[in-house]
């Protein structure tokens, strides 16, 4: 097979990538290890849509973060994705905090944050009045906000798949060449361009053609997420001030009114641990207590983890490396947020390279999924009129019908895993966790790819559900 740029990565730096050249005539190939697009650090963070006040001025994170975030509304309208603007507070406990809160305010300001506001006691408490009665001052960042990561990064790439950007699953890029006019790449794939957007692996990637490198640390971070009964503890994202290993700990809103406490700070060497801990979850409930001192862990319903890509350089590293080669590595937090803006200026730097004119064919909008607990009941009549798998609840938890579940089997990517319905449609993100509704799920699934029981999987090979008749066969 031969494209023009071959990315590697299908993560939300990888897919917004993907999407922006779709606007191109070029041909793009995405090659992904996994079995799925968002399976590994794009999957598990805190869905924050970051202000931009924490990135040290002149910095790509600081650049791209507040140009990400001023993207994010419109693209959810055209993509179709949850995101919400619901503003954040970075509370402040003590006295001596407050200087923190004016550098903050200060670095916002020269970063080009709009709205940023230093809030006193009375009026933090007025506007969340759960948080601990101990808070000094805040800094409110009126422009944060939100966002669904799986809808975001699920969104960028089928609208790249829509536009004809072909995505290749359960290939891991393990061999790269240097040709004559570009890349041979797993001996098989010819491309003049390649991007390296494999997230904690990118020094890896990397260092399978180039001596120079950087290093990729992952830090892992924990998180409890908390069903709806809990949904009115805050309505607005909750910080505490940064510490040198990053943000803190968050208690936050989710764009599907779960509440979601964390993350902790981790540095560790095995890139695929995302593990939880008793101790890393102790110091998540330690730390949080500080912001709302009646958090209700009755109403956990999963805790998970997920890692972040620190580079030794501490800042995004978004730079061509020779010929036809860009790095797009060390994306880390607000990496979700600037995503938007780190797809445009890869994109610019590729188009200049190649001389890649514009396809005038493209198409910026994608339909979402028919998401059937937000319609009115007669937009549900109208549909279940249309397929009556629409009127069959199969998750009670979070009202996902068979309708839904079938609609992600079919799109340009479709779903092939359990993993994959649930992120794209929520069933089994609900209290019950998958209890209820995995084998309708499963059966379902069956149906759609046309397969046989034993080949459904919850993600990549070797997660298959079902592996005997009986136990005699295990
Ligand atoms: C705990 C935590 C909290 C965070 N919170 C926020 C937040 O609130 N807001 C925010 O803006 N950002 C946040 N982030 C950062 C954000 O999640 C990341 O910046 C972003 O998801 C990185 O996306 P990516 O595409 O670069 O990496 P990934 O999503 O990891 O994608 C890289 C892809 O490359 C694939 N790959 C790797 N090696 C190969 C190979 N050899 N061949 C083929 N494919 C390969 C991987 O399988 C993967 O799918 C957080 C991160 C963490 C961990």
């Amino acid at each position: 097979m031969k494209v023009d740029v071959l990315i590697i990565g299908a993560g939300v730096s990888g897919s917004a990538i993907a999407r922006e050249l779709a606007k191109t005539k070029a041909d793009v190939l995405v090659m992904e290890k996994e079995s799925d697009v968002c399976s590994q650090t794009s999957k598990a963070n805190s869905g924050i849509v970051h202000a931009g006040y924490d990135a040290k001025p002149n910095t790509l994170k600081a650049k791209l973060n507040v140009k990400g975030n001023a993207m994010m509304k419109k693209l959810s309208e055209e993509l179709s994705f949850d995101y919400a603007q619901i503003g954040s507070l970075v509370l402040c406990f003590e006295e001596e905090g407050r200087k923190t809160i004016r550098a903050l305010f200060d670095q916002g300001q020269a970063n080009g944050v709009v709205g940023l506001e230093i809030w006193e006691k009375e009026q933090i408490l007025a506007h969340e009045p759960n948080v601990n009665c101990d808070v000094v001052c805040a800094l409110y960042a009126p422009s944060a906000g939100i966002v669904c990561p799986f809808g975001l990064n699920i969104a960028l790439a089928e609208n790249a798949a829509d536009n004809g950007v072909c995505f290749h699953f359960d290939e891991p890029v393990a061999s790269i060449r240097k040709t004559e006019d570009g890349w041979l790449v797993n001996g098989a794939y010819e491309t003049k361009y390649i991007v390296n957007a494999a997230g904690v692996y990118a020094d890896q990637v990397h260092q399978l053609v180039f001596k120079d490198s950087f290093t990729i640390t992952p830090r892992k971070g924990q998180y409890f997420l908390l069903d709806h009964e809990a949904k009115d503890l805050t309505s607005t994202v909750l910080f505490q001030l940064p510490t040198k290993l990053g943000k803190g700990v968050l208690v936050t809103p989710t764009v599907h009114e779960n509440i979601l406490i964390g993350p902790t700070a981790e540095d560790i060497e095995n890139k695929e641990d995302t593990t939880t801990s008793q101790d890393g979850l102790e110091q998540i409930r330690r730390k949080a207590f500080r912001t709302l001192s009646d958090i209700p862990y009755d109403h956990v319903i999963t805790s998970f983890s997920g890692l972040r890509a620190v580079s030794d350089r501490n800042d995004f590293i978004i730079e061509r490396c020779g010929k036809g080669w860009i790095d797009v590595a060390g994306i880390e937090s607000p990496g979700l947020t600037s995503a938007p803006a780190i797809g445009e200026m890869v994109a610019q730097m590729i188009v200049e390279d190649l001389s890649l004119k514009p396809d005038p064919d493209y198409l910026p909008f994608r339909q979402g999924f028919s998401s059937c607990r937000k319609l009115s009941p007669e937009q549900w009549n109208a549909l279940i009129e249309k397929d009556p798998a629409y009127g069959v609840i199969v998750c009670r938890c979070e009202t996902i019908t068979e309708g839904e579940i079938k609609e992600a089997c079919s799109r340009s990517i479709p779903a092939t895993s359990v993993d994959g319905i649930k992120r794209r449609v929520r069933p089994g993100m609900g209290k019950c966790q998958g209890g209820f509704c995995l084998p309708k799920v499963m059966d379902i699934l069956q149906k759609a790819n046309r397969v046989s029981a034993d080949q459904i999987r919850k993600a990549n090979p070797g997660s298959e559900y079902i592996v005997a008749e009986n136990k005699e066969g295990i």
